[in-house]
């Protein structure tokens, strides 16, 4: 793994020794036994003292407490009982006891293409050894099931599995369904939970007692003691990349580490990643495909709400269009609900001096300050800088001359408010979310019908489902498609296809309407038709002519420091170690797309090839003979999902 990530060996360790309080010492606490019979004195005991004997022979080593628990008495006999070298008291590290892991396990009622999809994986447990199986269904098809149903397999066994989530501190739908599944709380590891339940995780499961474990990526360097297998939902889910500290893709980890362990592994997703698309078309993977839907809900339509139009021309500073307005209306006069969709936070992205132009910009970074409403403040979403709003402007002096520009979710819920003031909606963004409490008390509210309107970003595009919820409207589809990423068109479609699934996924319909310039785009087309298939071959035909992955290979390579002129000869002097090839191509470096962040200069370059090159090897050998200025960091990004 460190070979493959080009990490220094230790910091894989450290991955793996996350929890350095288990290996500190211990708090102690006083047990107490039985004298050995041999050195015990024989002396008559008082019915009481008696009754303190009994406990403690019967309970082997019991703390106090435990003995108070069956007797009461007073210190001054216990103390009786040390004095006479009838008992005696070791000072231990203290170890907090836990409840026995019970699972029961009621079986679900799976469809037919559940079932068969669910005994074929089943069947590769049997096997044993290293499989990789791609559940590729669409939303609401039932996958959590058919894992579960793995699961159970895996437990009946004796077996510890791992289920790897995206962001799990917002899953409170997955651990409810799973607990009423399985009897009981999975233990759950992520990087919020308190020091004392990650010791006591840790253990439990080093010792096998924990044996469903379900976690953000980092819960894949657990000490299992008997893993035998790793699922891996919505597999193609950002997130699973870590971009901080040791780089690595969690997905692609945890596929190492199932062929390492020769375990079988699960990824289950409704928008595979391309990169698992292409593992299951070269056959290292194998892939179940549900088509349906799970009992009597029916996907959602998906319509196409063109702002090119001329009925749409946009009036100032609306966001919403007349079309989906009427469609609000509509809907909850129904008695039902509907979700907007705008994957941006804030009040408004961009505030701009009327009279300069300036736009209002972060301090240390080269990104603009996103106005927050609810917080009354203006904030970087990159350093977490954050300043309150000036009514003069710095650059120019100019009073009140501050526009917004673009809109942001706080935007979208002001507009529903005026244009719509009886209608009750709800703000839905990460700003909202406490990290211990999650989305439940949001999630209450809309299951009670208190909220007819919800304006989310994309943190309400993952697995929740609403009875009611008819209706989703995506205010600017178009927003993930700028950028130079490679993965914009996918990334777009993934999330866009997520979002419409939470439209009807009960008895009603649901209804889906994407806001767009652009149409006749490929993502919005494969959105509307809900052709994923042509999609998806497209892509990976654009991917295949151009090199990329999943048919090249990428390493990037980023520079930065607090001293411009060191960050820039630093990643120009890298370059020269990588001549001109017809093996590989070696581009920029350039100034990263955001050039400063927390007041760091940064440079970006870039080293692509076909797959088959040994792109580490060659980076590893650049890396012998070169030496950084002490005062630049350089982090090499191997697969990288993010260029800016
Ligand atoms: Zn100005
Ligand atoms: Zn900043």
């Amino acid at each position: 793994m460190a070979h493959y990530t080009l990490n220094v060996e230790g910091n894989i360790l450290k991955l793996f020794m996350s929890i350095s309080s288990v290996f500190e010492s211990h708090k102690t606490k006083g047990y107490y036994m039985l004298k050995p019979l041999e050195n015990r004195k024989n002396i008559r005991l008082t019915p009481l003292q008696q009754k303190i004997f009994d406990t403690v022979k019967n309970g082997g080593e019991i703390t106090r407490d435990q003995i108070e628990e069956n007797v009461r008495f007073s210190p001054s006999v216990l103390k009786t009982l040390l004095d006479k070298e009838i008992i005696e008291r070791i000072e231990k590290p203290f170890r907090e006891e836990s409840a026995p892991y019970v699972y029961h396990y009621s079986a679900p009622v799976l469809s037919k293409d559940q079932h068969s999809v669910a005994m074929s994986l089943i069947n590769h447990v049997h096997e044993g050894g290293y499989s990789a199986s791609v559940i590729d269904g669409v939303t609401g098809s039932g996958k959590t099931e058919v894992y579960f149903e793995v699961i159970a397999h895996v437990l009946k066994a004796g077996g510890q599995v791992v289920v790897l989530l995206p962001e799990i501190v917002l899953s409170p739908q997955w651990l409810e369904r799973f607990e009423q599944r399985f009897g009981e709380k999975p233990v759950v590891w992520h990087s919020d939970i308190s020091e004392r339940m990650r010791r006591k995780a840790w253990l439990d499961i080093a010792e096998g007692k924990a044996r469903i474990i379900v976690g953000a990526r980092s819960a894949l360097f657990l000490p299992y003691l008997n893993l035998k297998l790793i699922i891996v939902d919505e597999e193609h889910d950002a997130s699973y990349k870590q971009e901080e500290g040791v780089i690595y893709q969690g997905r692609d980890m945890a596929v190492l580490r199932a062929h390492l362990a020769k375990i079988p592994i699960v990824l289950a997703s409704a928008t595979p990643s391309l990169e698992t698309v292409e593992n299951c078309n070269r056959g290292r993977y194998k892939r179940y495909v549900l088509k349906n839907r799970h009992g009597i809900a029916v996907m959602p339509k998906v319509s196409l709400i063109s702002l090119k139009a001329p009925q749409e021309k946009r009036k100032k500073q609306l966001w919403i269009s007349d079309q989906l307005a009427e469609l609000i209306s509509k809907t909850t006069e129904r008695q039902e609900q509907v979700l907007l969709y705008l994957n941006r936070r804030g009040y408004a992205p961009v505030t701009l001096c009327r009279d300069c132009g300036k736009k209002i910009e972060c301090p240390r970074c080269s990104v603009s300050l996103v106005e927050h409403r609810i917080h009354e403040d203006l904030r970087c979403h990159h350093c977490g800088y954050s300043q309150s709003f000036h009514a003069q402007c710095l650059s120019c002096g100019a009073e009140d001359s501050f526009v917004s520009c673009g809109p942001g979710v706080e935007r979208i819920a002001e507009e529903v408010k005026t244009r719509f003031p009886s209608l009750r909606s709800l703000v839905i963004a990460s700003d909202h979310v406490n990290a211990k409490q999650g989305l439940s008390g949001f999630l209450d509210q809309i299951n009670q019908h208190h909220v007819d309107v919800i304006i989310g970003t994309q943190i309400m595009a993952k697995g929740h489902h609403f009875p009611s919820l008819t209706l989703v409207g995506v205010i600017d589809a178009d927003l993930g498609l700028s950028g130079a990423d490679l993965r914009a068109s996918e990334r777009t479609f993934q999330t866009l296809q997520q979002v419409s699934g939470r439209a009807g996924r009960a008895e009603k319909p649901g209804h889906v309407y994407i806001q767009t310039y652009f149409p006749e785009h490929p993502v919005m087309q494969a959105l509307s038709t809900t052709d994923k298939d042509q999609f998806v071959e497209q892509e990976l035909m654009m991917r295949s002519q151009a090199q990329l992955p999943p048919y090249g290979r990428m390493i990037a390579f980023i520079f930065k420091g607090l001293k411009e002129s060191s960050v820039e000869s630093a990643a120009k002097r890298f370059a020269r170690c990588f001549p001109v090839s017809d093996q590989y191509r070696f581009l920029g470096p350039i100034q990263a797309p955001i050039y400063r962040i927390r007041g760091q200069f940064r440079w970006r370059a870039l080293l692509m090839s076909n797959r088959d090159f040994p792109l580490q090897k060659m980076v590893q050998k650049a890396l012998e003979s070169f030496t950084l200025d002490p005062s630049v960091r350089m982090s090499i990004d191997v697969d990288p999902y993010s260029f800016l």
